[in-house]
């Protein structure tokens, strides 16, 4: 490999074996790196059917060809491995410096293996890697963590870590680096469950480029575009605090466990509401955006309360989900989780799940530890975020996600469990944006609104055609186009917002031919085809686990119940065209009916080394 690095590391945590391995051309080239890299790797050394809780599962920490370089908003880095949440696919984005670190180190990827015998922290430098004990910050949260490690290892020091959750092994709980989290799929559950607290990567500014000159030039070109988009202003100023002022309005911000499209007394929790409140910026290395906006809670009872966020998918899981109108509740609970190490979202949505389970009857006060849960009060929520991360009396239920707690519980409450696939639906309503929608049912991760995000439905986007948000299977082409852009975007790991500020796709594939030396990645519809792969890779995973059409459902609710919008439109919206939509689906994808990639697609993808005659291998 020429540049950049080629090279990732295996840390076997049963043996104590480290070993440095090459990325080969092949994959450089057919995969580019990033969530390309995790796929590739994990289908070819996972054996299906393993527990994802168990010494089998392998925990992937990847960054993108150009980490830590001088370009803008490409130093994201992800985790891959299989979710014991979903038990598929799991892939989970993060950003802060973490993977710009672990490129200085001089690795693409690290992969870590087995099981350690007590809990154990990885310290690695660009010369060594080192498992150390772990035993005095066992229990400590994410942020006492990281300051025990820099003081132990100095400030040139960017460390992943776990919480009290995910040293329980909550099902979502999430990886923290700074005060950004892979917060998707539970994560943080496969490193607690490998008795791994942290790692820590000390190392000094340092990236290879095969060719420096040109890359510089290209870098001036993407500061250009970016500093002249309307985007990039627009998000440097606001961030994603301000997207609940759109998305009530149109009537898809989901209430009360996804009933209602738009919360009564929105005005309340406005990006300018939360602008009062703001006293800082941060963001993740080398993007100028600092899109993080910092919140200081300054009288009532959560005074003092300070998050590094919440940012628009954890306002709502704070606010939407049990119709709550206090920010500085919202404040509370986004640190509380940042601290102790959970998803917000799954978190948000899985205290909605037992407000209504409550409202219905099904749980009481004797199954909540005997708190009362009222819609609009939040004191209880802020108790549920403490009990889930520590599992304790009806948090250790919770803990579990909503489908798993759902079917515990019995009594009808699986009705209410508000998932795909087991992961829990984020922050925008189904029936009112339905391509989104359609894009969590076939996600191979379950409910995620990045997998392939619908700028047409949400923000009008005419790329590449615009939508209309209430169509079904006419969309099927869109939801296909953005999660195969999402795909190769995720190679970078590009952040999402960059990719709307005018430099990708022309600039990327340049970019990284510059820095690789691989001159095919120069080419568009070569990136295009990589996008295709990985995800039709993903779905292979998935088939192998035994996942099939049945599991490309959107809740019942969603099909079932007429969704309430208030002032805005989409009143009554329903989703109503499930089959004929992944039936277009399957055929635009060139999948079999029971949403299996055909062998003509595998071909055409150079993927054949997936099992022609694959077939769903479980009764799932
Ligand atoms: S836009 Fe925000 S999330 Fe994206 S790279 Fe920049 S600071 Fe990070």
């Amino acid at each position: 490999m020429a540049a950049n690095s080629g090279r990732f590391l295996k840390i076997n945590l049963s043996s104590g074996e480290t070993v440095t391995e090459s990325v080969p051309e092949q994959v450089a080239t057919d995969f580019v790196g990033g969530r390309g890299y995790g796929i590739r790797y994990l289908y070819e050394e996972l054996a299906p059917n393993i527990d994802p809780l168990g010494e089998d599962n392998k925990l992937l920490l990847l960054n993108g060809p150009l980490a830590g370089t001088s370009a803008q908003a490409v130093s994201r880095w992800m985790v891959c491995t299989k979710s014991p949440l979903t038990g598929a696919f799991a892939r989970s984005v993060c950003g802060a410096d973490f993977g710009a670190w672990l490129k200085f180190a001089g690795y693409d990827f690290i992969v870590v293996e087995g099981k350690a015998e007590k809990p154990v922290y990885i310290h690695l430098t660009r010369e060594e890697c080192k498992v150390q004990d772990a035993g005095e910050i066992w229990g400590k949260d994410t942020k006492d963590t990281q300051d025990w490690l820099k003081q132990r290892h100095g400030n040139n020091t960017r460390i992943a870590c776990i919480g009290p959750a995910g040293e329980r092994l909550v099902k979502y709980a999430a990886i923290v680096s700074g005060r950004r989290t892979a917060g998707r799929c539970g994560t943080g559950a496969v490193m607690g469950s490998k008795n791994l607290k942290a790692i820590a990567i000390t190392a000094q500014r340092n990236v290879q480029i095969h060719d420096p000159e040109t890359y510089n030039q290209l870098v001036k070109e993407q500061v250009n575009l970016i500093r002249n988009s309307k985007g990039f202003q627009n998000h440097k100023e606001w961030g994603t605090t301000r997207t609940q002022d759109l998305t009530n309005n149109i009537g898809i911000y989901p209430v009360r466990n996804f009933r209602y499209g738009q919360q009564t007394g929105y005005e309340k929790i406005t990006g300018a509401k939360y602008r009062t409140l703001r006293t800082g910026e941060f963001g993740c290395y080398s993007c100028p955006a600092r899109c993080g906006k910092a919140h200081l809670v300054q009288t009532g009872p959560y005074t003092g309360a300070y998050s590094e966020g919440p940012e628009y998918e954890s306002i709502w899981a704070f606010t939407g989900t049990i119709d709550n109108t206090s920010i500085e509740a919202t404040i509370a609970a986004d640190q509380l989780c940042d601290d102790l190490g959970l998803d917000t979202i799954s978190t948000g949505n899985c205290i909605g799940f037992a407000y209504e389970l409550y409202e219905k009857g099904i749980l009481t006060k004797a199954d909540t530890d005997g708190l009362a849960l009222m819609y609009g009060d939040h004191a209880p929520m802020i108790d549920l975020v403490k009990k889930i991360a520590m599992r304790e009396g009806i948090g250790d239920l919770l803990a579990e996600g909503s489908m798993r707690a759902a079917a515990s519980i019995g009594k009808g409450a699986e009705a209410y469990a508000i998932h795909v696939k087991g992961l829990e639906l984020p922050a925008y309503e189904p029936r009112g944006a339905k391509t989104q929608g359609y894009n969590y049912a076939t996600a191979s991760i379950g409910a995620s609104h990045c997998y392939g995000y619908s700028g047409q439905d949400v923000f009008g986007a005419i790329e590449p055609r615009p939508s209309d948000r209430f169509a079904e299977e006419e969309n099927a082409d869109l939801v296909v186009y953005n999660q195969d852009n999402t795909a190769w975007k995720e190679t970078g790991i590009i952040c999402t917002f960059s990719s709307g500020w005018g430099w990708v796709p022309q600039l990327y594939g340049r970019m990284l031919a510059a820095v690789r030396g691989i001159d095919k990645l120069v080419d568009n519809d070569h990136l295009l085809r990589v996008g295709e792969r990985i995800i039709n890779l993903e779905r292979a995973f998935n088939v192998r686990e035994g996942f099939g059409r049945k599991q490309d459902t959107l809740p019942k609710r969603m099909l079932t119940e007429p969704l309430h919008t208030g002032e805005a439109p989409g009143e009554g919206q329903i989703v109503r065209n499930q089959d004929k939509f992944l039936d277009r689906y399957y055929q635009i994808r060139g999948w079999t009916k029971e949403g299996i990639p055909s062998p003509s697609k595998l071909n055409e993808l150079d993927l054949g080394y997936v099992p022609s005659g694959m077939t769903r291998n479980s009764n799932k």
